[in-house]
């Protein structure tokens, strides 16, 4: 049996295996071996995941987290070509653009393992991201680049990428959407814990580095929030990067109380948090797609999305987040503006064809 060797890392990358790990197991014919990098260790970025979306325990767990950007990928690199080397799979798969990403495609690309890249073509144009680097630099050593939405496709066509090479699945998140997104409906828990009535509520996650590591842009994000937060409800799943920064600058201790920061939440929880809310608030990519699956308008705290199209269609509204006040107002708005129909992400169907497009490996 051909065997598949799947680096994942970080929160968005086990939700989204979940779907496609699912498919390899239903095929009977490819053998999946998971490599967990260890980039999000905490059991409510990790383990929560695997748990509640039936997936299998890591095979290699690397334990791999913290440090600079270099250090991290570098200390991937080793580790994952050792694991690669004892293994010797057929194709290495990756997901999106993280750290554990670009380790795992330039892993196999040196020891010339064909690499199979999902969430291929994705484009912020904006190369101080460390996101934007590592997309493009695995789009560049993969030999299979599943896309999720046409605009993906075409930006890989205009980069010379061979036709042969690019296969527009569909984007695994709705898979998941469909698969587990259903389950929530019967469970009202997390609404009653935390005494929410749906529709009246902003939902908000912040983390991406160009927002946490600008102390500026984030000073405007919580300022802005906490002015929302004196109008309606405003429920915050922090993530641990963030957290930190607002730690050890003194700006946790001084929240509002009307601002309803949690912990990071599990999959389960956050689709139930997602439908019921009136705008969502966030610099995440899973996230402006969810609010779209769930008909929520979302608000995208950064200066550009490579979702695009939910933006041309009504969608979504981007805010550079460089003035609380402008926030606020934005989010204000959103409550109740609905977008265009249009279904840019395939037919729930993704895992399932790339599967099925590696079967012959
Ligand atoms: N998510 C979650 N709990 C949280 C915050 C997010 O389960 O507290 C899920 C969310 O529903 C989505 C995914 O995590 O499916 C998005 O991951 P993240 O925002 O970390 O990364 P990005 O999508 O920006 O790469």
């Amino acid at each position: 049996m051909k065997k598949i060797l799947t680096v994942l890392g970080a929160r968005p990358q086990f939700i989204k295996a979940s779907v496609v790990s699912h498919a390899f197991r239903q095929s009977g014919h490819l053998k999946e071996v998971l490599v967990h990098t260890g980039q999000h260790f905490d059991a409510n970025m990790s383990d929560v995941f695997f748990n509640e979306l039936g997936m299998s325990k890591p095979d290699h767990f690397l334990d791999i987290h913290g440090g600079g950007h270099g250090a991290m990928t570098g200390r991937m690199l080793e580790r994952l070509e050792q694991v690669m080397l004892a293994e010797r799979p057929d194709a290495v798969l990756v997901y999106g653009d993280t750290n554990s990403t670009l380790a795992g495609a330039l892993a196999a690309a040196k020891l010339h393992i064909p690499v199979a890249h999902v969430e291929a073509g994705l484009r912020s144009f904006n190369m101080a991201m460390p996101e934007e680097v590592n997309r493009i630099l695995t789009d560049r050593v993969s030999r299979w680049l599943f896309t999720p939405t046409n605009a993906a496709t075409q930006h890989l066509v205009r980069e010379g990428v061979a036709l042969a090479a690019i296969q527009e699945v569909g984007d695994v998140m709705y898979d998941v959407a469909i698969h587990h997104g259903q389950r929530v409906d019967a469970t009202g828990r997390v609404l009653r814990q935390l005494a929410l009535t749906p529709g009246t509520y902003v939902l908000s996650t912040v983390h991406r580095a160009e927002n946490t590591d600008h102390p500026e842009r984030l000073q405007a994000i919580v300022d802005g929030l906490e002015a929302v937060a004196q109008h309606m409800p405003v429920v915050w799943p922090i993530h641990p990067r963030t957290r930190g920064v607002l730690q050890s600058t003194g700006r946790l201790a001084k929240l509002t109380p009307k601002l309803r920061l949690l912990d990071p939440v599990g999959y389960l929880d956050m689709v139930q948090l997602e439908k019921h809310a009136a705008v969502i608030a966030t610099d995440s990519g899973g996230v402006q797609k969810e609010a779209f699956f769930y008909k929520v308008p979302c608000v995208t705290l950064r200066d550009e999305t490579e979702w695009v199209e939910l933006v041309e269609a009504g969608w979504n509204r981007l805010v550079v987040p460089d003035s609380a006040l402008k926030i606020k107002d934005q989010i204000i708005h959103a409550a109740g503006s609905f977008g265009k129909d249009l279904k840019p992400y395939g037919d729930g169907t993704a895992g399932m064809q790339i599967v099925n497009a590696l079967f012959n490996i």
